[in-house]
């Protein structure tokens, strides 16, 4: 065996095409392709709002089984389907999201796919890209400049300092930014308050950007933020203090999807990338419905595992912007079922029937869950080198026994060649008519029910812990106009439970609520269920320590 390549390697020896061609494939023409350099172009406000009446492609979700720490491959796999359905004469786009700047620099692994299925220009989608964060951190930080100046200059909305709920944001993993004290240093800096800092991909204006219609939409999102509460308990918005109109501004450029390629000259959208945890970890809605409209197929992913990503995917993101999914993907890989059976990390390289037998569970769990929302299912083996022709087996008998089918995909290795038999079952399966989605819940039903809903028919937990503070806040919240709302749990990706030890497919535990938020200007509820960092830290030794530029110029030790 040759020596295998990494990421970066691959990624620079793409034979790329000048983004506009890969636009005109797509039949969008160069004055409505806004270039930023010759591989990335933003599409135009004015033709995604002319695409309104045209029909929509099918809607293929990318999800997985509850992942270990190295991820699972649902980048790597909707890349690779993406072009996997290119060849065989689909026309496809890929939606993924954009990366965040911050753990770049910490812990290895890029967010633009993997091996030979990956969208380029790796550097620049990991890195500054065309911007975009960089607006959300100014939009953001623009309103908590605003909040603090209308404090000094009088406070006519007479917020309580004690009780503003605006944070600032970078993009950088910085934990020495998590709690400060601001405006120290005299009457000239305002009045001392402490506050903190979040991560760019956790601020609300992330969540906003990607779940707006159009550039109006976003707007009046951004006027509902809740910036803080007044001493009555009565919430002050951002339009109250009219800061609505220029964030909307600086995210002008931002609402507009960036259109790359991957290795094989396809057509992706990479644009918006909300946390998963407290936010629904989707890429945008103009990104997805603009893509529905210039292909036959749109493949997407949700971050995190089925019970978190698919579930924000179906219940917020398609709720909200009217998505029918029309099939969906579960990327396992046999090293993650193994891990939830058990097995432990070192002993993976090893083959362990019993112990994957019991990892099945799992998978299980997450496609039974899947065709609760009346999405059919796929479910893709992510085939790493150490898997053994047992193992595969043994995945593709179990998923049989569930009444759909398990393909085993090698586009990491080789490309779209590797994830062929896929691409065709996904076609047949997404144009059977076999989809009926709908949510999980109603909107009008209770807060607290809704979040019983998903904690028992998702996650199969016998009981939802809350305090009577957070029932009293959910009802308050109901009497206030917001009981139609979403929820989004923010809870461990590593198991169905809130334990991320708990693997496999748990039953009867209880999913205590640590903390409820309401994010008005998004439209949905955080229900709070551990440990949640929104700002993380860096390791001992970060990556950035390994990333320079060459004597070419050239970025090594990114990926
Ligand atoms: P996710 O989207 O589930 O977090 P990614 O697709 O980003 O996962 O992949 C995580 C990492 O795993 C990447 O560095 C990728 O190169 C690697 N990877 C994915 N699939 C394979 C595979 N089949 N064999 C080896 N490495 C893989
Ligand atoms: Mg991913």
């Amino acid at each position: 065996m040759g020596e295998v390549k990494s990421d970066i390697e691959i990624a620079r020896a793409a034979k790329k095409k000048p983004i506009m061609e890969i636009g005109a494939k797509l039949g969008i023409p160069p004055e409505h392709l806004l270039p930023y350099g010759h591989d990335k172009a933003k599409v135009s406000a004015e033709f995604i709002a002319a695409q309104k009446e045209k029909r929509n492609g099918r809607l293929i979700l990318v999800t997985s089984i509850n992942p270990t720490p190295a991820g699972e491959g649902k980048t790597t796999t909707t890349v690779g389907l993406g072009d996997g359905l290119n060849r065989i004469g689909k026309k496809t786009i890929v939606c993924i999201r954009e990366a965040s700047l911050g753990p770049c620099f910490g812990i290895k692994g890029g967010a633009a796919g993997g091996g030979y299925a990956q969208v380029v220009p790796m550097e620049d989608i990991n890195l500054h890209f065309t911007g975009d964060f960089h607006a959300v951190t100014a939009a953001h930080n623009l309103l908590a400049a605003l909040i603090d100046n209308h404090i000094y200059w009088g406070n006519e909305q007479a917020i309580d300092i004690r009780r503003i709920a605006w944070r600032r944001v970078m993009d950088m993993n910085d934990r020495a930014l998590r709690q400060i004290i601001g405006s120290l240093g005299g009457v000239a800096n305002g009045y001392p308050r402490e506050t903190g800092f979040d991560i760019t991909v956790a601020s609300e204006v992330m969540a906003i950007l990607c779940l707006a219609m159009d550039i109006h939409d976003l707007e009046k999102r951004l006027g509902n933020i809740i910036i803080g509460y007044r001493r009555d308990k009565s919430p002050v918005y951002a339009r109250d203090i009219k800061a609505d109109g220029a964030m909307a501004v600086l995210l002008k450029d931002a609402m507009q999807p960036n259109l790359v390629q991957t290795l094989e000259n396809n057509p992706a959208f990479v644009h918006g990338g909300p946390f998963a945890n407290i936010a629904h970890g989707c890429n945008s809605v103009v990104a997805t419905a603009t893509a529905l409209k210039l292909a036959d197929y749109v493949v997407t992913e949700a971050g995190f595992g089925a019970d978190l990503g698919a579930e924000k995917f179906f219940d917020i993101k398609c709720r909200k912007a009217g998505l029918k999914p029309d099939a969906a993907v579960i990327v396992a890989t046999v090293r993650a079922i193994k891990m939830n059976g058990g097995v432990k990390k070192e002993d993976l390289g090893r083959e362990n029937l019993d112990g994957l037998r019991k990892g099945c569970a799992n998978l299980g769990r997450h496609v039974q869950n899947v065709k609760k929302f009346g999405v059919p299912v796929l479910v893709a083996i992510n085939h790493f080198t150490s898997d053994t022709e047992a193992e595969i087996q043994a995945i593709k008998d179990y998923v049989r026994t569930l009444g759909s089918e398990a393909v085993l995909c090698k586009h990491w290795a080789e490309g779209s060649a590797g994830i062929e038999e896929l691409a065709h079952k996904v076609v047949d399966l997404a144009n059977a008519g076999h989809s009926q989605f709908s949510p999980l819940y109603p909107d009008d039903m209770p807060l607290f029910h809704k979040i019983e809903t998903i904690a028992k028919d998702i996650y199969h937990a016998s009981e939802v812990i809350a305090d009577k503070v957070v029932r009293d806040q959910l009802r308050t919240w109901e009497d206030q106009g917001y009981g139609h709302l979403p929820i989004c749990v923010a809870k461990t990706q590593y198991s169905f439970s809130t334990d991320p030890n708990l693997r496999g497919a748990p039953t009867g535990h209880a999913v205590p609520i640590r903390e409820v938020r309401l994010a008005a200007g998004a439209g949905f509820i955080v229900v709070v269920t551990g440990e949640i960092m929104t700002m993380p830290g860096l390791p001992k030794a970060p990556s950035s320590e390994r990333i320079r530029l060459n004597e070419q110029g050239l970025i090594e030790g990114l990926f």
